[in-house]
């Protein structure tokens, strides 16, 4: 018997209702620990379904841990995309250096994961979609916490009563909006806003990423097997974050086309490609940091929590770290102050020394300035010749899964 199999129906969980806000990594995550420690759980999600798309992200260190426990491994296995090359690009489109991409994204070949960003969420609402209560094009309206539960209104209309509301609703997020107020307050601007859409493969491009720069601007094609569609990916420096751009997708595709007009190598194809694209994702490069992740009988998981932004590549790892955290927390301790404490206490060292990655990576993928351009073409041309990384726990695996014991 494994020791999961021991934790099904867990005294202490048993009937108590739980209500997640988000289905995309943090939430089926969450969902799928709360029903195994016996708890009875509904998620809302704002969308008509679980959402296809996005980039790719990286499954890393100790999240690898997280879906072997939850059997999903092998699946994500086949689901992996074997990168086999980067290249970056002059500003003229020449190329000026051609490298194993593992070089410089920190990942280890062999074992860690890279996946459709659709494909990890797909294969996490599969794990628990038969067995948990899932509520589509449907969202929190108000909250209303007292001594014996969380009162929640929907958007669609209903009123229920839940023991504990869970945000896991994204960097956006609703939740933390109405127990912690504005975002403006938790969010940390990292400089850059992006905009990822898929076009068709015209390159010629099979498992590699081409990748152009120019002081404060970055375009990127990235073909993850060899079928019809690239991703593409416009990245810029900014001072502020274009706040008038967040709601209205043709504002976003009107800023990126201003940023990168004159740009050179296949760069207006990608902007003409952008106005067509039914599947654009425009965002802030932003994380979110927060004193606390708790207020009660609510708590946040995930990017809704601490996003770390894309730039340390940890922000599905921590999504699902962070949920087999905040669940077996919550079903090991005695109430939910108490399991709220205990996710907070155990992962926060975890989550920190993550997002701290931020600045590491930036400089080499998305310099600012000509001359930081130039020094990043310099090192990037004596790669083949830099020691290998120092030895030692990296921060994506410097956690170690405790084993929750259940409280009877
Ligand atoms: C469609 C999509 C595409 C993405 N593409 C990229 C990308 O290209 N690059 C990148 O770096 N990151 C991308 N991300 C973010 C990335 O998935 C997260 O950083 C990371 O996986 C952490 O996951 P999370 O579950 O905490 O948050 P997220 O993945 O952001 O998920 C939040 C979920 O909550 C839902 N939601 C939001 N508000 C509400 C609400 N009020 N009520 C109910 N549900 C709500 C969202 O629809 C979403 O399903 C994308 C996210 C989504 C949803």
């Amino acid at each position: 018997m494994t020791r999961v199999d021991t934790l099904v129906n867990a005294p202490a969980a048993r009937g108590r209702t739980v209500l997640i806000s988000g289905a995309s990594i943090a939430g089926p995550a969450l969902a799928y620990w709360l029903n195994r420690y016996g708890f009875m759980v509904t998620v809302v999600e704002k969308a008509g379904t679980v959402r296809d798309g996005g980039y790719p992200i990286d499954v890393r260190g100790t999240a690898l841990d997280v879906v072997r426990r939850m059997g999903i491994l092998p699946r994500l296995r086949d689901a992996h995309i074997d990168l086999r090359r980067l290249t970056f690009l002059d500003e003229d489109g020449s190329e000026m250096a051609s490298v194993d991409p593992h070089a410089v994204t920190g990942g280890v070949a062999g074992r860690d994961l890279e996946v459709r960003r659709g494909a990890l969420a797909g294969a996490l609402h599969e794990a628990v979609r038969d067995d948990v209560e899932f509520l589509f094009d449907d969202s929190i309206d108000t909250l209303d916490q007292h001594r014996h539960g969380v009162d929640v209104t929907f958007r669609r209309g209903a009123s229920r009563t839940f023991d504990l509301v869970l945000g896991a609703d994204g960097l956006h997020s609703h939740t933390r909006a109405l127990l912690f107020g504005p975002e403006e307050g938790f969010h940390r601007y990292l400089g850059y806003c992006f905009a990822g859409f898929t076009l068709r493969n015209t390159f010629g491009l099979v498992r590699e990423t081409t990748m152009w720069n120019a002081p404060g601007r970055a375009a990127v094609l990235y073909a993850v097997g060899d079928d019809e569609d690239v991703h593409g990916f416009l990245n810029f420096a900014r001072t502020e974050p274009p706040f008038g751009a967040f709601r209205d997708p043709e504002a976003q595709r009107d800023l990126v086309a201003e940023v990168f007009d004159g740009a050179g190598w296949e760069v207006p194809g990608m902007l003409a490609a952008l106005r067509d694209a039914d599947d654009l994702f425009f965002d802030v490069v932003s994380q979110i940091r927060m004193p606390r992740w708790s207020s009660g009988r609510v708590a946040l998981v995930g990017d809704a929590a601490y996003a770390p932004s894309f730039l340390t590549g940890q922000g599905s790892s921590l999504a699902l770290v962070g949920a087999y955290m905040l669940a077996g927390s919550l079903a090991a301790e005695r109430d939910h102050a108490a399991g709220f404490a205990a996710y907070e206490r155990d992962t926060r060292a975890f989550v920190t020394l993550n997002q701290d990655q931020v600045g590491k990576g930036d400089a080499a993928l998305f310099p600012t300035t000509a001359r930081a351009l130039e020094q990043r073409n310099t090192m990037l041309r004596s790669l083949g010749s830099m020691p290998p990384p120092a030895e030692g726990r990296p921060p994506h695996e410097a956690l170690v899964l405790p084993e929750f014991r259940l409280r009877g």
